[in-house]
């Protein structure tokens, strides 16, 4: 079977700094896989060669056996690649399902106008914000702006989801709440990459992980498993 997202060779440079040095992966169909590794390793980096964000120095990306890398973000945003940012991005002086409305716009699916409203809403019911659809983000707490985001992203119908610590800053009442939608998520089946430092989330929600290292790529597999190998866990002691 395809595989619904292959790195092959993935290289980054800025100048002299190699932030993905020559990095292979491949993501299965209905698969949550997680990327971690110490601060600076590349994680990044690499969700931003995947959205098109950066263009990769070297190597390709493929989604469902067809190269994107190269394309411009917003023309593999309409391929099926959606994702949510470490810092949140949202446009606060509009409500929320304004917000959700332009990632149906300018998404995987394509939609318009009433099409695209009653999509958001689905979207903002499933983040569990259906009651605040008219609020404005900007009046939002961190998490509900969080599940804005998240609902943009799942609104464009993707065909893979990255997910840029979405947990990170939530305090642990939240990050149940957070784990479970993930979780949900995982169970509709959808084909999500999350870059993450919460490791009980890791742990709990991850069929397989990669970690990073310095740019490069040092385990991949099972998530006990390579969060024991010896060098991951060295990477991470001289984090
Ligand atoms: P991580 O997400 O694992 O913390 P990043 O991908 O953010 O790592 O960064 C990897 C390395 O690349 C770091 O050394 C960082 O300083 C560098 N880097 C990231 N983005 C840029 C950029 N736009 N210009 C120059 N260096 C960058």
């Amino acid at each position: 079977m395809t595989a619904a997202l292959s790195i092959r060779a993935a290289r980054k440079a800025f100048g002299g700094l190699v932030a993905v040095n020559d990095v292979s992966f491949e993501v299965k169909q209905g698969e949550l896989l997680g990327l971690i590794g110490p601060n600076g390793s590349g994680k990044t980096t690499m969700l931003n060669l995947i959205s098109g964000a950066l263009p990769p120095t070297a190597g390709e990306i493929l989604l469902d056996g067809r190269r994107i890398s190269g394309l411009p973000a917003h023309a593999i945003a309409r391929q099926g690649v959606s994702r949510t940012f470490q810092l949140v991005r949202v446009l606060p002086s509009l409500d929320a399902e304004e917000n959700v409305m332009s990632g149906a716009v300018f998404g995987h699916v394509r939609l318009w106008g009433e099409d695209a409203r009653r999509v958001a809403r689905v979207m903002l019911d499933r983040v569990g914000l259906g009651e605040r659809a008219h609020m404005p983000v900007a009046a939002m707490t961190y998490i509900d702006q969080k599940r804005v985001e998240l609902a943009r992203a799942l609104a464009a119908n993707p065909r893979v989801l990255l997910l840029d610590e979405w947990l990170a800053g939530l305090n642990p009442s939240e990050l149940q709440i957070g784990i479970s939608l993930i979780d949900e998520l995982r169970h509709e089946g959808r084909t999500i990459v999350m870059v993450e430092h919460v490791m009980d989330a890791i742990r709990s929600l991850c069929d397989r992980c990669v970690v990073m290292s310095s740019g490069r790529m040092i385990a991949e597999g099972g998530v006990a498993e390579t969060l024991s190998d010896p060098e991951v866990v060295r990477a991470y002691l001289g984090d």
